[in-house]
């Protein structure tokens, strides 16, 4: 079976956690800090701060940038549920706005005609490994005095004109899930170059304590701490995540020249100037291809092939988004989109004979 997400753990995994364990003193320590200082360097960020998961990093990134209740965040539906989740967490409104087809990012167009004077922020999702289009989104960002929160948790060490993934907004989110480019079985990591939203994070994942003076309570906050465990596999897991990189690069770029020519395939669309590291490689099935996605799939199954479909719907057609007043048709490029998705296996642990098997699939098939 090859799988289509494979957590890797190794000896230098194992050993530092080992380190933790018989050091006695797990929770939040000197392993968290060492994390916070290395990850800034993939970021390019002044500032990191590890939490215990993506969602809560978004969580706490949308309250350093002031957003409370009744202010309005536009996102896009085409996403994890997280993105709008955190939105919802801190009181706020999550307003959709269509992707673009190509890239399954949000589209930049479509932007203004949902701003208001209740709308404070954007989030935009690097959805899939690909970062979305910062330098449109940073003009409306600043002509309508927007603060820009963005969704990397699928992102790390995605690149855009030579700039990393995480520096794009006022502040970033990273998850370091299982299944991520690099992780630390739960985790998030939020990524800043303002000083101020740096301390409020830190402040929001302890009780609302400055880390400076204990026991003073400047606001609400929540038990968002990550262990030294944890971040003793991210340590790791770090010096090795630009290998690993390169090896879903090039695994993409195998499964790209063969799939390119098969008739109703469409591959990922990598825009110029990026630098994609194919979370997920996602490819369209659209109705000229000679089978059906749903028989595409059982091919796939039939070959120990592991697939997937992010996200089977979007999240305006959930009962907990259609509460807010989204209806099908609001969202069509989305709503399409949804139903010729696929996502192939390209994490580093896929081997070359591995692609071969997936790419016979669809050369016998399609
Ligand atoms: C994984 C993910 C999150 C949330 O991360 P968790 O660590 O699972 O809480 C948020 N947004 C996107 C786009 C994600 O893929």
């Amino acid at each position: 079976m090859i799988p289509i997400a494979k957590p890797i753990i190794e000896e230098e995994e194992k050993n530092a956690v080992m380190n933790v364990l018989n050091s006695g003193m797990l929770a939040q320590g000197k392993k968290v800090k060492e994390l916070e200082e290395e990850f800034c360097k993939i970021s390019g960020t002044k500032y990191a701060i590890a939490v215990n998961n993506g969602t809560a990093a978004l969580h706490t990134a949308i309250y350093a940038t002031g957003i409370k209740e009744g202010d309005e965040v536009i996102t896009t539906p085409f996403t994890f549920v997280a993105s709008a989740n955190s939105i919802i967490m801190q009181g706020a409104k999550p307003v959709f706005v269509d992707i673009d087809e190509k890239t399954f990012n949000i589209d930049p167009d479509k932007i203004q005609e949902k701003i208001n004077n209740k709308t404070k922020a954007i989030l935009p999702v690097d959805l899939f490994g690909q970062v979305a289009d910062y330098d449109k989104i940073k003009n409306i960002a600043d002509e309508n005095n927007l603060k820009i929160i963005e969704d990397a948790c699928q992102a790390h060490l995605s690149e855009k004109d030579g700039k990393r993934a995480g520096c794009f907004g006022d502040i970033a989110a990273f998850s370091l899930y299982a299944t991520k480019n690099m992780m630390t079985g739960e985790g998030g990591i939020i990524t800043t170059d303002n000083e101020e939203y740096a301390e409020l994070c830190k402040r929001f994942r302890h009780h609302g304590q400055s880390e400076k003076t204990r026991y003073e309570y400047f606001d609400l906050g929540y038990n968002y701490r990550m262990t030294d465990m944890q971040a003793a596999i991210g340590v790791e897991q770090l010096k090795k995540l630009s290998d690993w990189t390169e090896t879903r690069r090039k695994n993409a770029k195998l499964l790209t020249e063969s799939l390119k020519d098969v008739k109703g395939i469409i591959i990922p669309y990598e825009v110029e100037g990026n630098k994609h590291v194919y979370h997920q490689y996602t490819i369209k099935i659209t109705d000229e291809c000679k089978l059906t996605r749903e028989k595409i799939m059982d091919k796939l199954k039939e070959n120990g092939i592991g697939f997937g479909i992010f996200y089977p719907k979007p999240l305006h057609l959930h009962p907990n988004f259609e509460k807010l007043g989204y209806k099908e048709g609001d969202f069509p490029i989305s709503e399409k989109i949804a139903k010729q998705i696929l996502s192939l296996p390209v994490h580093a642990k896929v081997s070359n004979d591995d692609i071969e098997k997936i790419i016979k699939v669809f050369k016998e098939n399609c």
